[in-house]
């Protein structure tokens, strides 16, 4: 594939690209960016170029702000019906352009085809559950004395900024954008660096349905962009997603504004199994929640860490590897392939060294740990198997956010759920047992914003999402996202 820049409507082999090259979308225009810098966007399947997009900095963000904060004025006054009837509309858009949308995503994440097509429906959904809550943004009345009466009120913050990871940039650009539209605000997306494709084909689906300004896509580097949305004193409300590392510069950044951030990061993941569950249900669950198949195991919420009952640690070991070896791994627009290749060029050498610091750690690599035999460009990495790993190793604790899967083994509960709970993240946890007493002494016990109990599985629309300790801070997906986009006051009049 070659890079092909002119007109709005481009076809890059078989993908459609329908907004312009070359440009941001600000203030419900496209322009260029304002040091006319421009940024190629890879395929990582093949290492070559998709296309240019307009490369944002601090002006730009200023930019987008200024017609942000024009547009929050009249958008957060309008009836919350028409706010909602904008998103379903949207969603039916969405829904429309699925098969178009999908390959675009699966062209810059390198996401299977199947999973970027799954996300397409999701996005949509989001975009529904939000509409149907729009009309949640209310207040709550006091007991008050005879001649008082107390209320709160809910109101958009204005400006909300949105920092996205790269793992769905589809999914995230839409799921971003869904909840403080449906509040009243304007919205800010600075897209992850290597795939800002999907949030400008976003924006380009709803430049005429949104008031001019109330979406804005800023693509550019998380250092300059991503920084000025952070620091800028006129957006109150900042959103991020990414990582640990990351989320903390963030909330550095916005604390001198004094700013509502909310913190989706990282995750190292427990799937604990006990000695009732059979091996094979224990393998299966296990692969199912890498999600593998996917993002390629670029998942915040992969269960990268078995820790298994010793009973059936052999047994589950055989299985798990029978199923990572028969996952086939391949171009990700292709719907033979069962795992794609990982995003961008410095991940793919930060994966590897972190399974090359597993096998010098002494860990024993049952599958996986390279490249795949043939596929001689792109960021393939096998699905990666380790067991009996030292103590202490790295690859115990550090999110590899990657198809790289760790099995421990375990004897007594109190020591697995001091293991399950000992690294500085809580994003999800998973038990396998069936036994529904221990399942929820077990659940109660690990610290994590989301436990799942006999496999993880889609999340019912609405369940809150959302890390404890190192995770991250704040609730997505639920009422709570919706809130969290407005502030609240409190009213006391006295009367007669
Ligand atoms: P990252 O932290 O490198 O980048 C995230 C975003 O922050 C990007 O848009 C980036 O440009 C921007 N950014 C970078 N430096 C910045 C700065 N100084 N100021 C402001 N913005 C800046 O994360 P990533 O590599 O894109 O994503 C992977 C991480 O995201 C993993 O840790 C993964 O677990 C996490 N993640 C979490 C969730 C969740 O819901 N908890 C979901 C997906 C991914």
């Amino acid at each position: 594939m070659s890079a092909v820049d002119a007109g709005a409507t481009v076809r890059v082999g078989s993908l459609r690209l329908e907004a312009p090259a070359g440009r941001l979308f600000i203030g419900g225009s496209w322009v260029r960016s304002a040091s006319g810098h421009e940024q190629a966007v890879e395929d990582p399947s093949d290492e070559s170029t998709l296309r240019h997009v307009g490369w944002g900095d601090g002006e730009d963000v200023d930019r987008a702000v200024t017609h942000a904060l024009d547009a929050a004025e009249g958008w957060g006054q309008t009836d919350w019906t028409h706010r909602a009837r904008v998103l379903r509309q949207l969603a039916d858009r969405l829904r429309a352009d699925g098969e178009r949308l999908a390959a675009v995503d699966t062209a810059e994440s390198g996401n299977p085809i199947a999973g970027s097509r799954q996300d397409v429906g999701t996005a949509a959904t989001a975009l529904e559950f939000f509409a149907g809550l729009a009309g949640q943004t209310k207040g709550e009345t006091f007991l008050s004395g005879p001649s008082t009466h107390a209320f709160t009120e809910r109101s958009p913050y204005g400006v909300v900024g949105r920092l996205l990871a790269y793992n769905h940039p589809l999914l995230f650009a839409v799921q971003a954008a869904a909840a403080p539209l449906a509040a009243g605000n304007a919205v800010i997306l600075k897209p992850a660096d290597p795939t800002p494709l999907s949030a400008l084909e976003v924006a380009r689906l709803a430049e005429d349905l949104l008031p001019a300004g109330a979406l804005s896509v800023v693509p550019g580097s998380g250092a300059a962009a991503g920084h000025a949305l952070a620091a800028h004193p006129d957006v109150p409300r900042i959103a991020f997603t990414g990582s640990v590392a990351t989320g903390r510069r963030v909330m550095a950044t916005a604390a001198e504004h004094v700013k509502h951030v909310t913190l989706e990061l990282g995750g190292k993941n427990p799937l604990v199994v006990f000695p009732d569950v059979d091996p094979a249900d224990a393998a299966r669950a296990a692969v199912d929640g890498m999600n593998f198949t996917k993002t390629n195991g670029q998942s915040c919420q992969a269960t990268s860490r078995v820790l298994v009952h010793e009973d059936v640690h052999d047994e589950l070991v055989r299985e798990l590897a029978d199923r990572m070896r028969a996952l086939r791994v391949g171009p990700p627009a292709d719907p033979r392939s069962d795992v794609g290749p990982l995003t961008f060029r410095s991940h793919y050498e930060r994966v590897l060294a972190h399974i090359d610091g597993a096998n010098r750690a002494g860990a024993r690599l049952v599958t996986g740990g390279a490249r795949p035999a043939g596929l001689t460009r792109g960021y393939y990495v096998r699905p990666t198997l380790f067991t009996d790993v030292p103590a202490g190793s790295a690859i115990l604790q550090e999110e590899v956010f990657g198809p790289v899967l760790v099995v421990s083994r375990w004897r007594d509960e109190e020591e697995m759920v001091a293991a399950a709970n000992g690294t500085p993240y809580g994003l999800t946890a998973n038990v396998l047992t069936h036994d529904l007493g221990r399942a929820l002494r077990t659940a109660r016990r690990l610290r994590a914003g989301l436990v799942w109990v006999n496999g993880p599985s889609p999340r019912p629309l609405g369940v809150p999402f959302g890390g404890h300790k190192l995770s991250g801070r704040g609730k997505e997906h639920g009422l709570e996202e919706l809130l969290s986009y407005t502030q609240d006051k409190s009213v006391v009049v006295r009367y007669g």
